[in-house]
């Protein structure tokens, strides 16, 4: 393809993805289509000659659109959001014309130095103790991984680096392996799943603890268990806390698990996914007192701060303990400045990395602070909204505190199975899309606000659509 070409086809694919995302609540919002429905849509093997670009517009439509769940429609309410805005978009664009492989400081120096300058800046605007950021002349700094499930493994990996190195500075004749299979970690039994992958990938124990009534895992529980766990000859190492867990969008209790972890000498990783980016308003960081007794803290701004996928901010107090653990520094990856910047592939798992922080940056600059906090007050307005909608008909009942864009609700006085024939009623008729949970034996249909684009109207369709299901359900007109 020439320049030209790609200049037409560009531009025309532009106006597309804008009319996509302008029309994008006339959509079904899950497709209908039955696994299998694609291949017999395209040729069963590569054109040998070039098709034209034209034609490829044409089989968006065709061949990807049937299948295509629209996460960014305002009746999309499944799971937690995904980010999408132009900005962002345009700055992907940026980043596959450049099209470097940031792995080191000389491999691109713009990539690495936006991004160090950027994740202060995203410190900054969540309130983060100065010793998470790079700015403050400290060890401290910030990477961008692909996800969070990606950081909580890489915390594991150094708070592994770090318990080795210090018992074997007790013990010098105790091998890796044997230390290693001494170590335990902590989190709560809500904790997303990719904490206990994390556990499994990184080879060591990680025990899922029981929390409080309201879901919240708590410092003396933490405390009781790694004290059984000394005990037993086994050593303490990792603990990872939940603020704004999946299912519910609890707070684990930061103030509490702060000081039992740096008590112990444990590594203390927080997972703010989802709910990290409320952090931008002032008024909500009272859910994240204690964040300075954190060793490392991760959020995704791919999810709820209008960063496209992926973009998860990570921050280390102390990142030598990953760099100096994975060090291996072949001649072909060296350069002369080493050492004077940070070279992040020793921060991740992979080598290759792409310039995503252009897309922070100009997300930050297009919207500007204020803006990403109207955004973010004005999706828990909507959650409030639809909370206050439930609330009405005394059929239902809210079965978490709404603190963010997540309503946790379900058929008061009703079985499970009653309620799980109301989402499969509620997903039947196609208009909306939720998915539920389960704590402690009780089921729940979860209602996230996921899209930009999310008025009260969206809100009072969704709920109409609930309340119809109901009466379906209840009057048995439907199984
Ligand atoms: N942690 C929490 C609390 C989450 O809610 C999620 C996803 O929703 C994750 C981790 C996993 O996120 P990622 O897909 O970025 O790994």
């Amino acid at each position: 393809m020439e320049a030209n070409q790609f200049r037409e086809f560009g531009k025309t694919m532009i106006d597309y993805v804008a009319n996509y995302l302008e029309n994008i609540r006339d959509r079904r919002v899950l497709p209908t289509v039955e696994p299998g429905y694609l291949r017999p849509l395209i040729p069963s093997e590569a054109p040998q000659k070039p098709d034209s670009w034209k034609d490829v517009m044409d089989d968006i439509e065709r061949v990807i659109m049937p299948g295509v769940t629209h996460w960014h429609s305002p009746k999309f309410h499944a799971y937690f959001p995904t980010a999408n805005s132009y900005p962002a978009i345009v700055a992907d664009i940026l980043s596959d014309g450049i099209a470097c492989i940031g792995f080191s400081w000389i491999a691109s120096p713009a990539c690495t130095e936006l991004e160090v300058v950027m994740m202060d800046w995203l410190g900054k605007m969540i309130g983060l103790p100065e010793e998470f950021l790079a700015c403050s002349g400290g060890k401290g700094g910030g990477v961008i991984q692909g996800t969070a499930s990606e950081a909580t493994l890489v915390a594991l990996l150094g708070a592994k680096a770090r318990a080795i190195h210090q018992v074997k500075k007790e013990h010098p004749d105790w091998r890796d392996a044997d230390i290693a299979e001494k170590l335990v970690g902590y989190t709560s039994s809500q904790s997303h799943s990719s904490v206990e992958r994390a556990g499994l990938l990184g080879g060591v124990k990680l025990r899922g603890l029981p929390t409080d009534d309201s879901n919240r895992l708590r410092g003396d529980t933490l405390e009781k268990a790694i004290k059984e766990d000394r005990d037993a000859g086994l050593i303490p190492f990792y603990a990872v806390a939940t603020l704004g867990t999946t299912s519910s969008c609890t707070f684990d209790n930061l103030e509490e698990i702060g000081p039992v972890c740096n008590d112990n000498n444990v590594w203390l990783h927080i997972d703010a996914a989802y709910a990290g980016a409320a952090f931008v308003c002032p008024e909500y960081r009272y859910l994240m007192k204690g964040v300075e007794m954190a060793d490392s803290f991760d959020f995704n701004p791919h999810k709820w701060m209008l960063v496209n996928f992926d973009c998860s901010a990570m921050w280390l107090k102390d990142p030598n303990w990953l760099v100096n653990a994975f060090n291996v520094d072949p001649l072909y990856l060296k350069h002369d400045q080493q050492g004077s910047a940070p070279d992040y592939r020793h921060w991740q798992i992979q080598l290759g990395r792409r310039f995503r922080s252009l897309k922070i940056w100009f997300v930050l600059r297009l919207y500007g602070v204020e803006n990403i906090q109207k955004h973010i007050r004005k999706q828990i307005g909507l959650a409030h909204y639809f909370e206050k909608l439930v609330k009405s008909d005394e059929r239902f009942e809210v079965t978490e505190e709404v603190l963010m864009g997540l309503v946790c609700f379900r058929l008061k006085n009703e079985t499970n199975e009653v309620n799980e024939r109301l989402l499969k009623r509620i997903n039947a008729r196609g208009t909306i899309h939720l998915v539920p949970s389960k704590i402690r034996d009780m089921y729940f249909l979860r209602m996230a606000v996921c899209s930009r684009l999310s008025e009260e109207s969206d809100m009072e369709v969704t709920w109409k659509e609930v309340r119809e299901s109901a009466d379906d359900v209840l009057e048995k007109k439907v199984n």
